[in-house]
């Protein structure tokens, strides 16, 4: 016999409202619910709590890695804070402008790891001009904290989000709050590049995908978003399954909104989401747990005369890709 507490919290959720679900009827009380529900975000993830300094950055030479030819930078994103990044590009860019493509990892490695899951997105896009820039997370690849370091296979692939998630709540930060504003700074400095258009693309898979909603829902720069394997709604994925990653867990957030209302944050913006029809991490109820919450987004879509593109695949939690070239080829040609 256990005296479980889990169904406690699932009555909790069922029986609450969340304060910034998503009711706009029009674009002028979208704007209205867009700027609550980020000033909302902005103050439970920690983001406004991150603190703005000058940002030093260091070229480290370059490294071949699975046929890439990878720049490897470092940029300081807050006081004490440095974040490596690998940056791709052609060789023969003139003054050419490029498109600007972030690729965040998930769970499972870093930077280094993104050049082998993602590759293909990668290739493409630089075949197609991107300059690409793939950063370590705080807590993963050379961002691992003193438990997880080495260089075994079984530590590269860990990550020290469970020793940054419990030192943070006690700060009022959080591992996405960071992740976020170092994303921020990543495009501050991308941007910033004198071959750089202002297009700027943000695509992940699962830790990957998470980091692009929430970068896209919280900055307007993104001006393309891709999501793969993260864009389910909590009850089934995160309450029922709280042996998740701790960086999936910010104070207040089951109160304040589902991903739904992520994804309508980023209305009317290209926002292409990949599923698998068998990934488990999405719940139970899988592609109906998927569904729901593309049908909050796509209120806020509707209102624009937008749509979101749902690619579906017969496999589990894995990026597929398929599709995501063109898209990114059609966001880039809308919004020149
Ligand atoms: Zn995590």
């Amino acid at each position: 016999m256990y005296y479980e507490t889990l169904k406690y919290y699932l009555d909790l959720f069922d029986n609450g409202e969340r304060e910034f679900a998503y009711r706009a009827e029009s674009i002028p009380e979208h704007a209205e619910w867009k700027k609550a529900l980020r000033s909302r975000l902005r103050e439970i993830t920690g983001l406004d709590k991150c603190v703005p300094c000058a940002p030093k950055h260091e070229y480290g030479g370059e490294e071949e890695i699975n046929g890439f030819r990878a720049e490897k930078h470092t940029l300081r994103t807050e006081p004490g804070v440095v974040m490596p990044f690998f940056l791709l590009r052609q060789e023969k860019r003139g003054e050419a402008a490029c498109p600007v493509l972030i690729v965040p990892h998930g769970h499972g490695g870093g930077k280094r790891e993104t050049l082998y899951y993602q590759c293909g997105l990668i290739r493409e896009a630089l075949e197609d001009g991107f300059i690409v820039a793939c950063p370590d997370e705080r807590g993963s690849g050379e961002r691992r904290e003193f438990p997880q370091q080495g260089d075994g296979e079984a530590q590269r692939r860990s990550n020290s989000h469970r020793e940054l998630a419990q030192l943070g709540v006690c700060f009022g930060r959080t591992v996405i709050g960071g992740a976020v504003w170092d994303l921020m700074r990543l495009a501050d400095w991308l941007l910033n590049l004198k071959e750089a258009s202002g297009f700027l693309a943000c695509a992940g898979m699962s830790g990957g995908g998470q980091q692009t909603l929430w970068f896209a829902a919280l900055d307007d720069r993104v001006r393309a978003a891709i999501t793969s394997g993260y864009f389910y709604g909590v009850r089934d994925a995160l309450i029922e399954m709280p042996q998740n990653c701790a960086c999936n867990y910010i104070p207040g957030f089951f109160e304040t909104a589902d991903m739904g209302e992520l994804g309508a944050l980023i209305a009317p913006r290209p926002f292409f989401v990949e599923s698998g029809r068998r990934d488990p991490l999405a719940g139970k109820r899988g592609l109906d747990n998927v569904k729901e919450q593309l049908a909050t987004a796509e209120k806020a879509y509707r209102l624009f005369g937008a749509k979101i593109v749902h690619s579906v695949h017969d496999g589990g939690h894995e990026w597929r890709g398929d599709g995501m070239r063109a898209f990114l080829a059609e966001a880039r040609h809308d919004g020149a």
